[in-house]
C-alpha cells in the first residue's frame, strides 16, 4: 500500500525486509506453518543469569537452535514465524483465487497474484514493459522538461525518483488535507550510505557503482557507457544526500513542517517548475504546501542547473530499471539481489516467489484479500477480547498518569485529556476499499503495478481539500504489526497481529499482557513520547505541557538517549568498527517499549487481583510476575544478519530484540523483584531512567 503520510506513523516494528531484496523467480514449495508457542520453556538458556543478561536467559536456547533461514536477514521468534504463518494463510487464498475464483474481487486479486507468478511470461516479455520509460527518457533533451518528465512518469505509474509529492494531513490543523512535498531521489538504505567516511561505506560505494554498470550493461548499453552512466548516477545521488535531512533531525516535528506558498516556493526552487510538474500528476490547484525539507529541494534546484542533460537521463533511466529489477527476466533479478540482498543486507537466497507474490498482492488490494482473510482467522470474540484489553490498558495508563512523580498536576490533566481522546482500531476498517476502478490484467504483470500506482496516487490526491476520513486504515488486514498515527490520535492493531504467540487465550493472562498486552501499551505511550506528546488530543501540533514540565519530560528522555545510545548493535571486527545503536532515532521506540511495559505489568495486577490471584501464584516453576517478563522477552527473540544489524542501527528507529528486552527490564524495578535480583545487578541498576 502506497502511503504519502511523510510525518511517520509511529510502528511497532521495521518490516523484516530492510533492504529491498527481490524475490526468486524460481517457484519453491509453499509449507504449511510453524504453529508458535506462546510461552516456551524449551527457549530459555538456564545457564544464563537473569538479572545479568535477560535477553540471553529468556531467550538464548530459541537464539542457539535456529539460525537464519537463507532468504531472510532476520529471524524473529515471534514476529517473523507469524509473518510466515499469515503469509502461508493468505498464499493459500490467493492460490485458490487464481484458478477458481468464486466472486470478482476473487477474480480481481487472483489475475493479480498470478500475473505475478508467471515468471515464464516475464522472461519472454524481456524489457518490453519499461521501453516506453526508456523512450520517454531518451526524449528528454533540456533540464527545463525535467518537470515535465517527473509528472508524466508519475501520472503514468512509472518511477519518479526525485522527490514525494502527495496530500497529507496539515501538521497544525488535523482536519486539514494539504499537499505537501519530501525529500527523496536515493537508492541506498540512507544518506549516511553517499556521504560518511569510512571504509566500509568506501567499499559500500564502489560495489553499488560496480552494481549500476552491470545492470545497464544488461540492459543494452557498451561497458564504457555503462560506466559513466552508473558515475553520473552516483554523482546525483551523491549530492542529493548531501541536501537531505537526517532521519534524526526529521524525527523533530518542527523539522518537517515549512508552508510556503506556490510563488514562494518556485522562488527558492527557480530550476524546477514545479506549476508544470503540479499540473501533469492532474492535482487540484492549490495555494499553500508544506515544504518537508526546503533546504533539499533548494540543493535540488542547483544541482539541476549544474548538471549535465544526459546525466538526468542516466539518473531517471537507472531508478526505472532498479524499481523493476524484481519482475523483469532473472539476469537483471539475480543482479538486483546479489547487491540489495547479499551484498547490502547480507541475505544468502532471494526470496521465494510465492512469498513475494503473496506480499505483492496484499500490498496492492491489502482491503480485498483482507475480507476473506479476516473472515478465516479472526473471530468475533476477538475483537471483543481485544476491546477489554485495550480498554484495561487504558485505565493502567490513566493510573500511571496520576501518579507520575515528576509532573504537574496542570499537565497531568492535559495528559488525561489526551489519553481520553485516543480511537482504538482493532482488526480490520469498518467500511472497505473500493478497488472496482483498478484494472488488472492476468498477463501484465508491469502494467498491473504502474496502474496500481495510478490508483493510489489518485486516491491520494483527491483527498487535497477534503474532510479527512477518520476510519481510514494505513496498514492491512494480515500484518503483523501496529501503529500510532500522531495525526489521528489513533491506535490500529490489524487481524494480522492479534494471533498467537503475540494474542492467545487459551494461555494465562500474564503472558498475554507481556505479548499483546505490551503492544497495546506500546502503541499508547507513543501518544506522549518525544514526538506524539508534541500533538494534542486533536491530532494538532501544539504544546499541552507546562514549559517546567517539558524541562523535567526532556531531561527524562535524555536519559533514555544516552541509555541506548550506550547499546551495541554489530561488534568491531577485522578493522571495521563497532556499530552504536543512535539514542535519538530510537527515542521514540524505546520510550514506547518502557512505558508499555510498565503499564502491562500494572493492568496484569488489576486483571489478577480481580481473579483472585497474585503475582506470586506460580505456573511451570515460575511466579506470574516472572512469566509475564518472559512472554514479553520471548517476543523479541531473534536472529540478524551482521549486514542486516548494521543497516538497521542507522535507518531503524526500533531497537534490536536485545536491547528491547534489556533495555527496558533494567528500566523497571518490578524486574528486579520478580527474579530476586540484587540491586546493582546490570537487570537492577539503582539509577534508572523514567519517562512514563
Ligand atoms: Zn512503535
Amino acid at each position: 500500500m502506497n502511503c504519502f503520510r511523510f510525518a511517520p506513523i509511529l510502528i511497532l516494528a521495521a518490516g523484516t525486509a530492510l533492504a529491498q531484496a527481490p524475490a526468486a523467480t524460481g517457484a519453491s514449495k509453499p509449507m504449511p506453518p510453524v504453529v508458535v508457542k506462546s510461552f516456551d520453556l524449551a527457549a530459555i538458556d538456564k545457564t544464563a543469569d537473569p538479572c545479568t543478561d535477560f535477553y540471553q536467559y529468556a531467550c538464548g536456547n530459541w537464539i542457539k537452535s535456529n539460525p537464519i533461514p537463507g532468504d531472510q536477514t532476520r529471524w524473529a521468534r515471534s514476529f517473523s514465524l507469524v509473518q510466515e504463518r499469515n503469509r502461508y494463510l493468505l498464499w493459500e487464498e490467493l492460490n485458490a483465487a487464481a484458478s477458481n475464483p468464486t466472486t470478482p474481487l476473487q477474480k480481481q486479486f487472483g489475475n493479480y497474484f498470478a500475473a505475478c507468478m508467471d515468471t515464464d511470461l516475464v522472461e519472454k516479455k524481456g524489457l518490453k514493459p519499461i521501453e516506453p520509460d526508456f523512450k520517454r527518457i531518451a526524449e528528454l533533451k533540456d533540464t527545463h522538461k525535467l518537470a515535465n518528465l517527473m509528472g508524466e512518469l508519475e501520472a503514468e505509474g512509472s518511477p519518479a525518483p526525485l522527490f514525494n509529492f502527495g496530500v497529507e494531513q496539515d501538521d497544525k490543523d488535523s482536519s486539514k488535507q494539504i499537499a505537501g512535498i519530501f525529500q527523496g531521489g536515493l537508492s541506498l538504505p540512507d544518506r549516511d550510505y553517499y556521504i560518511v567516511d569510512s571504509k566500509r561505506f568506501q567499499e559500500i560505494r564502489k560495489q553499488y557503482v560496480d552494481h549500476v554498470t552491470k545492470m545497464f550493461t544488461l540492459a543494452g548499453d557498451t561497458p564504457e557507457q555503462a560506466a559513466k552512466e552508473a558515475a553520473a548516477v552516483m554523482e546525483i545521488e551523491t549530492a542529493l544526500a548531501k541536501v537531505s535531512t537526517s532521519r534524526t533531525d526529521l524525527r523533530e516535528p518542527a523539522n518537517r513542517y515549512h508552508i510556503y506558498t506556490v510563488a514562494d516556493f518556485q522562488k527558492l526552487t527557480p530550476d524546477f517548475d514545479y506549476l508544470v510538474y503540479f499540473k501533469d500528476v492532474k492535482i487540484r490547484s492549490f495555494e499553500t504546501l508544506n515544504v518537508a525539507t526546503p533546504d533539499f529541494f533548494k540543493g535540488l534546484s542547483e544541482l539541476i542547473a549544474k548538471e549535465p542533460i544526459e546525466s538526468w537521463r542516466s539518473y531517471f533511466r537507472w531508478h526505472v530499471l532498479h524499481s523493476a529489477a524484481s519482475n523483469l527476466p532473472k539476469a537483471f533479478f539475480d543482479e538486483s539481489f546479489s547487491f540489495f540482498g547479499k551484498t547490502l543486507a547480507g541475505q544468502k537466497e532471494p526470496t521465494p516467489r510465492w512469498k513475494q507474490c503473496s506480499s505483492m498482492t496484499d500490498r496492492a488490494l491489502g482491503e480485498a484479500v483482507g475480507q476473506d482473510w479476516v473472515k478465516n482467522n479472526f473471530p468475533p470474540a476477538a475483537k471483543a477480547s481485544m476491546d477489554k484489553l485495550v480498554a484495561a490498558l487504558e485505565k493502567s495508563l490513566g493510573d500511571d498518569i496520576k501518579t507520575l512523580p515528576w509532573m504537574s498536576d496542570a499537565t497531568k490533566k492535559a495528559a488525561e485529556e489526551k489519553l481520553g481522546m485516543i480511537r482504538n482500531k482493532i482488526g480490520y476498517p469498518e467500511k472497505w476499499r473500493d478497488y472496482s476502478k483498478l484494472k488488472v490484467e492476468r498477463d501484465d504483470l508491469i502494467g498491473n503495478l504502474e496502474r496500481n500506482n495510478v490508483f493510489e496516487r489518485n486516491y491520494n490526491l483527491n483527498k487535497l481539500g477534503k474532510p479527512v476520513d477518520e476510519k481510514e486504515w494505513g496498514m492491512t488486514p494480515p500484518t503483523v504489526n501496529a501503529y500510532y498515527n500522531p495525526s489521528f490520535n489513533d491506535i490500529n492493531f490489524p487481524a494480522g497481529i492479534l494471533q498467537p504467540p503475540f494474542f492467545d487465550f487459551t494461555i494465562d493472562p500474564a503472558v498475554n499482557f507481556g505479548g499483546i498486552g505490551v503492544v497495546i501499551g506500546h502503541e499508547m505511550t507513543h501518544g506522549f513520547d518525544d514526538e506524539g506528546s508534541q500533538y494534542d488530543g486533536l491530532g494538532n501540533l501544539r504544546e499541552w505541557q507546562t514549559p517546567e514540565d517539558r524541562k523535567a519530560f526532556t531531561e527524562r528522555t535524555d536519559c533514555e538517549v544516552a541509555e541506548y545510545g550506550s547499546f551495541e548493535a554489530a561488534p568491531a571486527h577485522d578493522g571495521i568498527p563497532e556499530q552504536k545503536l543512535n539514542g535519538k532515532l530510537t527515542l521514540g521506540e524505546n520510550t514506547a517499549d518502557n512505558g508499555g511495559l510498565r503499564i502491562a505489568y500494572m493492568a496484569l495486577l488489576d486483571t489478577l487481583a480481580a481473579e483472585g490471584k497474585t503475582i506470586n501464584d506460580k505456573i511451570d516453576g515460575y511466579t506470574e510476575a516472572q512469566r509475564y517478563f518472559l512472554g514479553f522477552a520471548q517476543v523479541w527473540c531473534q536472529n540478524q544478519t551482521e549486514q542486516a544489524s548494521r543497516q538497521a542501527a542507522l535507518v531503524d528507529p526500533h531497537s534490536p530484540g536485545r536491547w528491547r528486552v534489556n533495555g527496558t527490564v533494567q528500566n523497571f524495578d518490578q524486574f528486579g523483584k520478580a527474579f530476586g535480583c540484587t540491586q546493582g545487578q546490570p537487570m537492577y541498576p539503582v539509577k534508572y531512567c523514567r519517562v512514563w
